[in-house]
């Protein structure tokens, strides 16, 4: 029996559901409902030259100054742009709490494709040698038994040619930790990372499944430029809406 077949037996036996509503699907490579599709907002034009963020129409200086959202000329970003698939509306939420949550790891190769199929000539053009997913708290690990941000990388990696390179770890609330002096400890609060030598791998794409404040996105880009890479470029399934 070939895996065509035996998925077809699997389907029905389980049949596959909509990771958002729940609904049974047609049988085929859909992994998503015909509504739930429609209910999902892919980020367009304007978006932010930094993060990647969707942007009001005509909402940005008028005399063609560069595009930034708030929060990108607000705050400091030392990573070099980004790309990002999805808006974070009510639809996309339920997709990845699915994805990151409720073992629905089959998601990723939807969301993997279709970051392909739509911004895959763009991403290329980054130049990256590799693809960095954003690593998870062990303790996380280990409850799951999986890292959305590495499925998405790995789901990633075939389309585009790019191998996956796990160079980033968190620093756990143990002994790395308790290295580090206090003003270091504060400015890892909001998770602490850690990349190993990048030296000589040039661009890296930094690939995780949401982007929200950043915060994640920046002490990352931080790790990996202070271990040797040449530019960080982001690879986001879903970001916040808005100029914030
Ligand atoms: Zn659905
Ligand atoms: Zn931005």
């Amino acid at each position: 029996m070939g895996r065509k077949e035996y998925r077809l037996i699997l389907d029905f036996i389980y049949p596959r559901r909509c990771p958002v509503c729940n609904e049974v699907l047609p049988f085929g490579p859909f992994r998503i409902c015909g509504g739930c599709q429609d209910k999902l907002s892919f980020v367009s034009q304007p978006v932010c030259m930094r993060c990647g963020k969707e942007m009001e129409k005509g909402g940005f200086d008028s005399f063609g100054a560069e595009e930034y959202c708030l929060d990108c000329m607000r705050h400091e970003k030392s990573f070099s742009g980004g790309v990002a698939l999805l808006n974070y509306n009510e639809t996309a939420k339920k997709l990845m709490a699915g994805l990151k949550y409720k073992n629905r790891r089959e998601y990723a190769g939807f969301l993997a494709g279709e970051m392909a199929r739509r911004h895959g000539k763009k991403i290329l053009r980054f130049g990256a040698s590799a693809l960095v997913p954003v690593p998870v708290h062990r303790k996380r690990y280990r409850e799951r038994g999986y890292n959305q941000a590495e499925l998405l990388a790995k789901e990633l990696s075939w389309r585009l040619s790019i191998p996956v390179k796990m160079v980033l770890s968190r620093v756990e609330d143990t002994q790395a930790q308790k290295k580090l002096g206090y003003e270091a400890r504060q400015k890892n609060a909001a998770g602490a990372f850690m990349a190993r030598d990048c030296k000589g791998m040039g661009n890296l794409l930094l690939v995780d499944d949401i982007y929200t404040t950043g915060a994640t996105a920046q002490a990352c880009t931080e790790a990996l430029l202070a271990a040797g890479a040449g530019k960080v470029w982001l690879l986001n399934m879903a970001i916040g809406i808005g100029r914030s």
